[in-house]
């Protein structure tokens, strides 16, 4: 029987995004059943929201105080103790599923399989490595639990026009006194979520200063766009870290990605691999990221940015 659990990502009471693109990921193996597991201290909201999310069987949820925050160490071993008669566990591929299902696989004794990007059969899965440039099939051993990691930028979130049956589910795990909670530490914006948002506007090294930054959120709040820079941007320090978009920041996919005065580095086009249409804004007309744009405008940023931002109104 397959059977497969799904591990919510979730913060302040709200489920993330991410964790209905794992749900999309669990229908391509076609299982007997998808459930959901919702650790927290308070977890009837994000439960009631994962209930919703179509072909969930049933969503299974743990209230413990020491699941008030997000910590590895301590959800891990209760997974590994739900995930019995479970024949996969599947997390999403963002930071917290990174962090959390190689714990989980090494307390099941099993190899963990990352960024799954299709599923082929359900032992059989399909992932990006080389930063993308190659795809590689894995084999899980038909006898083992599959932990996977979802690559969530390769699955439409699932829809939520379910109503599954919300389970309270005791688990007696021994939880480590190692870890503990110090203080979460987020950088606050009113602009769209990177990682989710339909329309996102980058910025690279081109932009030239933090200062300068300023006509890239002047534009992106213009159309309602999040914004995302390159690694050389946030190296220089016009942007934090968790702006970065590509290999070895965030992978994402919005329907409109306008990259403004980046190279198109291979690094950098792993992030936006699944970006619906790409639009280049650089005075180098013979910058790589024309090979990949849809539509490509060669000038000066601090030219075209303005005249785009007039002509939209
Ligand atoms: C292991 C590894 C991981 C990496 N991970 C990432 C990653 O996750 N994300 C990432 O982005 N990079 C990553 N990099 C770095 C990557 O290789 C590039 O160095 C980086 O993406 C370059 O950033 P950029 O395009 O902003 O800068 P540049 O390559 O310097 O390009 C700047 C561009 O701006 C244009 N420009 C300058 N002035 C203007 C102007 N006034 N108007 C219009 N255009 C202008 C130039 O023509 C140029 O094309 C990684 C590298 C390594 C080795």
């Amino acid at each position: 029987m397959t059977k497969i659990l799904v591990i919510a990502e979730h913060l302040d009471g709200k489920l993330n995004g991410a964790t209905a693109r794992a749900v999309s990921a669990a229908s391509a193996v076609k299982p007997d059943a998808i459930d959901i597991l919702v650790l927290s201290d308070a977890p009837d909201a994000v439960a009631a929201e994962a209930a919703r999310i179509d072909g969930v069987s049933k969503v299974l949820t743990v209230a413990r105080s020491e699941n008030a925050h997000a910590l590895a160490a301590i959800l891990a071993p209760q997974i590994a103790k739900a995930a019995v008669g479970y024949s996969h566990v599947f997390a999403p591929s963002t930071t917290f599923g990174k962090d959390l299902a190689p714990r989980v696989a090494a307390l099941l004794g099993v190899s963990q399989v990352s960024d799954v990007m299709s599923v082929e059969a359900p032992h059989s899965f399909k992932r990006p490595i080389y930063a993308g440039n190659a795809i590689v099939t894995v084999e899980v051993d038909a006898g083992s639990t599959v932990v996977a990691t979802i690559r969530t930028a390769s699955w439409p979130a699932a829809a939520s026009n379910g109503s599954a049956p919300v389970e309270v589910l005791g688990i007696d795990a021994t939880l480590p006194s190692h870890t503990r909670f110090v203080g979460l530490q987020q950088g606050k914006s009113d602009r769209p979520d990177l990682q989710g948002a339909p329309k996102v506007v980058s910025g690279g090294r081109g932009v030239g200063s933090k200062e300068n930054f300023e006509i890239i959120y002047k534009f992106a709040d213009k159309i309602g766009a999040a914004v995302g820079a390159s690694r050389a941007a946030v190296d220089a320090g016009y942007v934090p870290n968790e702006m970065q978009v590509g290999q070895t920041g965030k992978i994402i996919a919005p329907e409109l990605y306008i990259a403004v005065g980046i190279s198109g580095a291979i690094q950098h086009l792993t992030g936006i691999k699944d970006a619906g249409t790409i639009v280049a804004i650089n005075k180098d007309g013979e910058a790589p990221i024309f090979e990949i744009a849809d539509i490509g405008l060669v000038g000066d940023l601090f030219k075209i940015l303005p005249d785009l931002e007039a002509a939209l109104g």
